[in-house]
């Protein structure tokens, strides 16, 4: 699944692309990816535009030009979003099956989009979790009401985090992947906070010391920052904005490295465990 540095990479790709331009029309293929009518999401986009390209952990935010809607996109596990002008390409989401731009629509494309330009943006999804919804100021503010702080759009300051993680009595990479608490970070970065942070995911997040907290506090920012700066992981599952795969993946210290000998101490071996259904990478050696 893309995180949020991912999202933030498309959101960038995107908003140097689409902002203002004109909508010639829209094609829902498959219409459990629309939520609310596909009829009436074709007819409110015909004509109007995007006035910009937001971003709220990992779900995107385009409010129209034209009327007070908001256009959401989720891409969930396995959505893809395709942006397409003659050579011009930005992709991103999960890397499978990969994308031939130029052999679209394909069958996962659900919702095609056509610009006056003659470019096309495509929501490609082959398990069809991801989604698109049309919604209005009242329910963007309960959908908004329902995630955490944008750790990238919001200062996470120790005051705030400390209040998030009261009375919270799981481990500490649980909290994290909480996105009611904190909005945009999944599996990967979860495990790269730990790490930066020297302290094991599967510490109960009630038994870190102040000067844990402070690490785990400014280990975020600057996991997700690093993590946007090289364009995300490619990891598995993602095609950075530009159409091909992002140099993230060889930066990670933990992620997918299990059994390999820790880039940070040299002498840990990163040990791989289940931990809240997940896949879970930390050094024994240099986590605590
Ligand atoms: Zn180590």
């Amino acid at each position: 699944m893309p995180e949020l540095p991912e999202v933030e990479t498309i959101r960038q790709g995107l908003s140097r692309r689409v902002i203002r331009k004109r909508i010639k029309q829209v094609s829902v293929r498959k219409k459990k990816i629309v939520r609310g009518s596909a009829t009436a999401f074709e007819k409110v986009l015909r004509g109007n535009s995007f006035a910009q390209v937001g971003r709220h952990g990992k779900l995107l935010i385009l409010p129209l030009t034209k009327g007070d809607k908001v256009l959401l996109i989720h891409l969930k596990m396995t959505g893809q979003l395709i942006y397409r002008q003659k050579k011009d390409v930005i992709a991103g989401g999960h890397q499978w099956p990969p994308v031939d731009p130029m052999e679209l629509p394909n069958k996962y494309s659900h919702v095609i989009m056509d610009f006056t330009d003659g470019s096309q943006l495509f929501f490609n999804d082959l398990r069809q979790f991801g989604f698109m919804e049309l919604a209005d100021q009242k329910r963007l503010h309960v959908v908004l009401d329902h995630m955490g702080i944008d750790p990238i759009k919001e200062k996470l300051t120790l005051e705030k985090l400390q209040a998030l993680f009261k009375k919270r009595s799981t481990s500490i990479k649980a909290v994290l992947l909480n996105q009611q608490l904190i909005a945009g970070i999944g599996n990967i970065y979860a495990d790269e906070i730990c790490f930066m942070a020297h302290v094991k995911p599967t510490r109960p997040v009630q038994s870190l010391s102040l000067k844990e907290l402070k690490s785990i506090q400014s280990s975020i920012s600057r996991v997700l920052e690093r993590a946007i700066s090289y364009g995300g992981t490619t990891f598995r599952n993602y095609l950075n904005t530009e159409g091909g795969k992002g140099n993230y993946t060889e930066k990670l210290f933990v992620y997918g490295r299990g059994g390999k000998i820790c880039k940070r101490c040299k002498k840990g071996t990163i040990t791989k465990i289940r931990l809240a259904g997940r896949g879970t990478h930390f050094c024994p050696a240099c986590q605590y």
